[in-house]
């Protein structure tokens, strides 16, 4: 085969677009969660194109059937193995959940990250209705609403920031009594006076059946425990990249995401490409992760053309 894509996010359904398009004839393998992250938003109110905004399963669903119309073939299928070429123009091997061996020439991964959660029962039952990994995606349905948002990194200040443009109020719930994130990150809190910083508090259960009521907080020093009435809770508690089956193969750095080549997808592997969140902690955007599928698809069809 010439061309493998591990993942079906918007970075590897734009990634099969073009390379089917390029006559590469690429199979998509979906992995476990077809459709990626996406799949779990409810509605998509900034990928450009979409004037009215359009729900995550129906956009993948849209994304594959392009993908599908110019020839790509779609495997619900995941692979849990890899042996990759260290020869430039080798043939990589993969291997699916049956031990299936699969022979490509090049390989685009883009097997996404996944939102760290709190493990609380009552937070897996409200997501979708109230509890979010992603403020830039869900923010809006807030507007003019008290949210709390959990973490103390930079992703936490950047969507506390975010949504206090937004919402009326924004509690932030920091475990420790102090932030891991930047001082830089830290200081624009100074510019918002409807961010609520509570140090040392966890969340003990989000109040709510069906969507979000409020939460029950405990004061982690003295064992105080309070409601904190909110209809948004926003976990931002870091990601995984889902990258174990590439470990010790794929150059990664200390957090686990793959690291490319500074103006391209190429990872450390020749034939290799890694588009999307697996390589991309900052931006995490469906329309970043699409334009980076568009530019591993093109990296393979070049790299093709020259071995
Ligand atoms: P981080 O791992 O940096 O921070 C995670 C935060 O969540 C920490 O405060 C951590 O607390 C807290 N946390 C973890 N687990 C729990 C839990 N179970 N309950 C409560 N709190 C918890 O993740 P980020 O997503 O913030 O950042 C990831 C990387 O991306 C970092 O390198 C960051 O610098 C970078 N980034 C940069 C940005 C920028 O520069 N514009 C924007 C966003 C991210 P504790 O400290 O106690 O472990």
């Amino acid at each position: 085969m010439n061309t493998i894509i591990i993942g079906s996010g918007p970075a590897g359904y734009t990634a099969a677009i073009y390379a089917a398009r390029a006559d590469l004839n690429p199979v998509i393998y979906t992995g476990l969660e077809p459709g990626g992250q996406l799949t779990t938003t409810t509605e998509v109110d900034n990928f450009p194109g979409y004037p009215n905004g359009v729900d995550g399963p129906t956009m993948m669903n849209e994304l594959k059937e392009q993908a599908e119309r110019f020839g790509t073939k779609v495997k619900i299928d995941f692979i849990s193995k890899v042996d990759f070429s260290k020869e430039r123009g080798g043939v990589h091997k993969l291997y699916t959940q049956n031990g299936d061996e699969i022979r490509s020439k090049t390989v685009i991964i883009s097997t996404g990250a996944s939102a760290k959660y709190l493990g609380l029962p009552s937070e897996k039952r409200l997501i979708g209705g109230g509890v979010s990994a992603c403020a830039v995606c869900d923010g809006f349905f807030y507007k003019n609403q008290d949210v709390a948002i959990v973490g103390g990194g930079d992703t936490a200040i950047e969507e506390a920031t975010y949504l206090a443009k937004i919402c009326s109020k924004v509690s932030m719930l920091v475990r420790k009594d102090h932030f891991r994130a930047s001082k830089a990150m830290q200081n624009r809190l100074a510019n918002f006076d409807n961010i609520e910083v509570l140090f040392n508090h966890e969340i003990e259960e989000v109040i709510g059946e069906s969507v979000v009521e409020g939460i029950k907080i405990k004061n982690n020093l003295n064992s105080e425990v309070s409601v904190l009435k909110i209809t948004g809770l926003f976990i931002a508690i870091g990601h995984t990249p889902n990258t174990d089956i590439f470990k010790g193969l794929v150059e990664m750095d200390d957090s686990g995401y793959i690291i490319t080549d500074k103006t391209s997808t190429k990872t450390n592997i020749h034939g290799v490409f890694a588009a999307g969140d697996v390589q991309d902690k900052d931006y995490r955007q469906a329309v970043t992760a699409a334009g980076t599928g568009c530019m591993a698809a093109l990296d393979a069809e070049r790299y093709l053309q020259e071995v």
